[in-house]
């Protein structure tokens, strides 16, 4: 693609955070016993152009994550025509009206909280012929504004996800409130998704992905530490 890899001064050295992130991921790993090949890093380039992103590309990177249908919908078709291995995370909330899209682009869907989306996501993939795997949303704040189901409603819309919707559910996923100690946040969700027979728990941010390794982490969702704060030039 014409214009990757070439930074300007100002930009973020993304290959160089890129590796300190995945060495970080790897000693938290390590910390705890864990193989440092069992956590996926999702790089999240939301607002970020085709020029960062294909930074990230060069640097051997390939998993990203975007929280908005339509913005992605601009961005990725176009840098999939060259790296066609990229895997893209759907990370944000989603509407059901946005369900076939998603089910179209999005190779995981990690934003699964409410029955009315499972039911349009499962009607979606039996038209298109493909299973993104999905996890479901935990609000472990239990916050008015944030989308995810409530804790003690989750192992409700999971069972709906297996048995009612046929889903392919892979696992939990849950942002802590900005303001709160994450740590029991992501003990919490641990401890549903043990429970619930699922393997997957998508936790952690840039600010705290160690900690969501520490406690289990699968996937782990990290922008500003590899682009820099969003919004700058
Ligand atoms: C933006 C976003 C992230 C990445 O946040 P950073 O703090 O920039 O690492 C992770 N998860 C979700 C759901 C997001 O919307």
């Amino acid at each position: 693609m014409k214009g990757l890899g070439v930074e300007q001064g100002t930009s973020p050295p993304i290959a160089e955070n890129l590796a300190r992130v995945r060495q970080s991921i790897a000693a938290a790993a390590r910390a705890t016993g864990r193989a440092p090949g069992d956590i996926t890093l999702i790089a999240v380039t939301k607002s970020h152009g085709a020029d960062r992103i294909g930074t990230a590309l060069h640097a051997g990177h390939r998993v990203f994550g975007e929280n908005r249908v339509q913005e992605a919908e601009r961005k990725w078709p176009a840098i999939r025509q060259d790296f066609a291995d990229a895997e893209l995370h759907m990370i944000g909330h989603l509407q059901s009206n946005k369900a076939a899209d998603a089910v179209a682009l999005f190779d995981v869907i990690h934003s699964v909280d409410r029955p009315k989306l499972a039911a349009a996501l499962a009607k979606e993939m039996v038209k298109a012929g493909r299973r993104p795997p999905c996890f479901v949303q935990v609000n472990t704040g239990e916050e008015a504004q944030k989308g995810g189901v409530v804790p003690g409603a989750a192992a409700a819309l999971v069972a709906a996800c297996r048995t009612k919707y046929d889903l392919p559910v892979a696992g939990l996923m849950c942002i802590p409130p900005a303001d709160d100690e994450p740590s029991p946040h992501f003990a919490l969700l641990a401890d549903l998704a043990r429970r619930l027979g699922l393997a997957g728990l998508s936790m952690g941010m840039s600010g705290d992905y160690e900690v969501a390794v520490r406690l289990g982490a699968t996937h782990v969702r990290v922008g500003t530490s590899i682009f820099g704060p969003r919004g700058s030039p």
